[in-house]
């Protein structure tokens, strides 16, 4: 038996796609490219839920996120960063670092932006852009999005860019419905795809921030990709076996459909807590915004996070993350999103269970996991 991967990206793939990742390599700028473009852009389309184009870009989700700023902004924009972990603030890192001036707000870990906060702090300003991440990867707390950027646009106006790199394609998203300007996400998590590919789409409001956007930019320039596009080109050479990944991997999303999909990470989600709680252990997220992709479990007081992942990676072969920054000693987080599988939830839990107690954690002595529909 292979690994037991249990982490928030990258995810375990199926067998097929990890078959098509192999395949044999093509002239990016021959006609087969152009269908597989065009297959893919409109196999990814009812999951961002817009009209507007597609880009895939050759590059992890940073990457992506790179992309949405320095396409839509300009050095000395004023940017409110909403920050709810360490992927919020490595967005705002990356607006600085091309000279956004940029305020962060940060909320406590484990807590979400709420859309009265947001469209408070959007009025202390006048800012030019509003970062948020939909899905925080770090804490396992989804930020309501399509209910913030309702508030955010009662009270001003400005480009609302989305980190869903852990949330598109197994949370539900309406990019065009709920007035976003920029989403971005990435082939490694929710598409069952290996890492390598990037997506990204603007709105009307980003494209004409686009052509306004004084921040440099190459390999990232949205418009270059765009024009290729047209061709059904790449303007560089993109990651083809991750293309043939996501080209066998999409029609299984599209069978199953994209409220199928959303309901069945509910479903693991919602197991995966009562898992967790039925060994003791406490969840860091609110549940009322625990997220459908990933799940945040609090390390018991004088216990050793790293210790135990380590015993469920050496003995059970069973791989769990850690926390990140000022978290990644004090919490455990366990991917639940792409191709899941219920037995190894059930194996994953186990070996929690049975590493819990060698640790010396009693409360987890005879618990008693429930069955994954129960
Ligand atoms: C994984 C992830 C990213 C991107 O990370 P890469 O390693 O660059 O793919 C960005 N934001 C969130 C919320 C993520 O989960």
């Amino acid at each position: 038996m292979s690994t037991n991967l249990r982490i928030p990206g990258p995810t375990p793939c199926p067998p097929e796609v990890l078959a098509a990742a192999s395949g044999e390599m093509i002239n990016h700028r021959g006609p087969e490219f152009a269908e597989l473009l065009e297959r893919l852009t409109s196999g990814i389309r009812p999951f961002f839920r817009t009209e507007q184009e597609i880009m895939i870009i050759s590059a992890s989700g940073t990457g992506a996120m790179e992309a949405a700023i320095v396409n839509t902004l300009s050095p000395g924009d004023n940017v409110l960063c909403i920050t709810v972990g360490s992927f919020g603030d490595r967005f705002g890192t990356i607006a600085e670092r091309y000279g956004a001036v940029v305020a962060r707000s940060e909320i406590e870990w484990g807590e979400a932006a709420t859309p009265e906060l947001v469209a408070g702090l959007v009025q202390q300003d006048d800012y030019d852009a509003l970062l948020i991440t939909h899905n925080e990867t770090s804490t396992g707390v989804t930020n309501p999005i399509g209910e913030i950027a309702a508030a955010v646009r009662e009270v001003a106006d400005p480009l609302i860019i989305v980190d869903a790199v852990s949330s598109l394609g197994s949370i539900e998203m309406r990019m065009d419905d709920w007035g976003l300007d920029a989403v971005v996400t990435a082939s490694q998590k929710g598409w069952l795809s290996p890492p390598g590919i990037a997506m990204a789409a603007l709105s009307e409001r980003g494209w004409q921030a686009a052509e306004r956007s004084a921040m440099p930019s190459f390999y990232f320039d949205l418009t270059t990709h765009h024009d290729y596009a047209e061709r059904g080109q790449p303007p560089w050479t993109p990651a083809l076996p991750t293309m043939y990944a996501m080209d066998a991997a999409l029609p299984m999303l599209i069978d199953e459909g994209a409220e199928a999909i959303y309901a069945r990470h509910r479903r693991f989600a919602s197991w995966t807590r009562s898992a967790a709680k039925s060994l003791g252990l406490e969840l860091l997220a609110d549940e009322q915004y625990a997220s459908d992709t990933v799940t945040a479990v609090k390390v018991p007081n004088g216990m050793s996070g790293p210790a135990v992942t380590k015993r469920l990676r050496e003995q059970h072969d069973v791989v769990i993350a850690g926390g990140q920054g000022k978290l990644a000693p004090s919490i455990w987080r366990i991917g639940h999103l792409g191709y899941l599988d219920e037995s190894e939830f059930a194996a994953c839990f186990s070996a929690l269970q049975q590493a819990l107690v060698a640790e010396g954690y009693s409360p987890a002595e005879g618990a008693i996991i429930p069955g994954i529909d129960g």
